[in-house]
C-alpha cells in the first residue's frame, strides 16, 4: 500500500514538473534577455521583443493570449522584413489594401485582434504572401500585379486572414521544433547565470525566432491547413459581400503565371489542387454580382 502511495506521489511530482518546466524556462530566457538589453549588448527594443516572445512561447502549452499572439507575429514579421523590404511607393495602394482587409475582418467572426489587422506591400516581383499571428499581413508586388479584379485581390487577403483567424502559425509553433529551441534557450539562459557569454545567448535567442520563421515561411503550413484557409476565405468573402469566385479567378491566374519552386509555389499546394478543393465548397456560398463599383476602385487603385 505504502509502495503504491510513493509511486502515486512520484507520478504526480513528475506531472507537475512537466507542466511547469516550459514557463519556468521561458521566465529565465525572459530575464536573461532583459539582462542582455541592460548591458547594452543588444538594444532595449530587441531585448523587450525577445523577452515578450519567449514569454509567449513559454506559455504555448497554455492558452495563448491575443497580446502574446501579437508579440510572436511581430518577431516573425521583423524577420520577414530582414529578407524583404516594405514598399511605400504608392501609399494610396497600401491604404486600398487595408480597406479591403478592414471590410473582410469587420464582417468576420474575429473582427478585432490585439493591435488590429495591417497589410503591408513587399518590394519584390516574387508571387507570395505571408500572415503572421496577431494580424500582420504582407503581400508582394508580384502577387498584387497578378490580381485581375478587386474580388481576386480580396480573395488573397481573405486567405491570409483565414490563416490568422484559424491560428495556423500558433499551431505550427505548438507542433514544431520550438520546444527544442526553448530548451536550448533555457539551457543557455541558465548558462548566463553561471557566467556564460551573453553574446552566445543573444545568438541562441535569435536562432529560436529564426526557427519559427523557417516553419511559417519556408516550410509552409500543412496541405490540409491550406485547403482549410481557402474554404474559410470563401466564407469570409461571401460575408463581406465579395464574390467568392474571386478566389477561383486568382487561382486560375496563379496557375498561369506561378512557378513551383519559389514564393507561394514553395509553401502552398499547386493552384490546380487548390482549385479542385475550392470548387467543391464554392456553391455553398451565395454569389452576388455588385462588381461595378469594385471594378472602378480596382482600376484606379492598382492599375
Ligand atoms: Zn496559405
Amino acid at each position: 500500500m505504502m509502495k503504491t502511495k510513493i509511486i502515486f506521489l512520484l507520478t504526480i511530482t513528475a506531472l507537475v514538473l512537466a507542466v511547469v518546466s516550459c514557463p519556468t524556462v521561458a521566465k529565465v530566457a525572459d530575464f536573461s534577455a532583459q539582462v542582455a538589453g541592460a548591458t547594452g549588448l543588444i538594444d532595449q527594443n530587441t531585448a523587450n521583443a525577445i523577452s515578450n516572445t519567449s514569454r509567449a512561447i513559454g506559455n504555448a502549452a497554455e492558452e495563448i493570449t491575443p497580446e502574446q499572439e501579437y508579440y510572436i507575429g511581430r518577431a516573425v514579421g521583423a524577420n520577414i522584413l530582414a529578407t524583404y523590404r516594405v514598399w511605400n511607393g504608392n501609399p494610396a495602394l497600401t491604404s486600398y489594401l487595408n480597406m479591403i482587409c478592414g471590410v473582410i475582418t469587420i464582417n468576420s467572426p474575429k473582427p478585432d485582434v490585439y493591435n488590429g489587422y495591417h497589410v503591408a506591400i513587399l518590394d519584390t516581383n516574387e508571387i507570395n504572401a505571408f500572415a503572421t499571428s496577431g494580424g500582420h499581413i504582407f503581400l508582394t508586388r508580384g502577387l498584387i500585379n497578378a490580381a485581375r479584379s478587386e474580388d481576386a485581390l480580396a480573395a488573397v487577403i481573405a486567405h491570409e486572414i483565414a490563416h490568422i483567424q484559424l491560428q495556423h502559425s500558433i499551431k505550427a509553433i505548438r507542433t514544431s521544433r520550438i520546444t527544442n529551441a526553448i530548451m536550448v534557450t533555457g539551457a543557455s539562459a541558465a548558462g548566463v547565470a553561471a557566467g556564460m557569454n551573453v553574446n552566445e545567448l543573444t545568438d541562441v535567442l535569435t536562432e529560436s525566432v529564426g526557427e519559427i520563421v523557417q516553419t511559417l515561411v519556408n516550410n509552409g503550413y500543412s496541405q490540409s491547413q491550406e485547403f482549410e484557409a481557402d474554404a474559410t476565405a470563401l466564407s469570409l468573402l461571401a460575408s463581406a459581400g465579395y464574390n467568392p469566385s474571386g478566389l477561383i479567378d486568382m487561382l486560375n491566374e496563379l496557375n498561369r503565371v506561378q512557378t513551383s519552386g519559389s514564393g507561394f509555389g514553395k509553401t502552398h499546394p499547386t493552384p490546380a489542387q487548390r482549385l479542385t478543393n475550392a470548387q467543391r465548397t464554392l456553391n455553398q456560398h451565395r454569389v452576388t454580382d455588385t462588381s461595378q463599383y469594385r471594378v472602378t476602385r480596382f482600376n484606379t487603385s492598382v492599375r
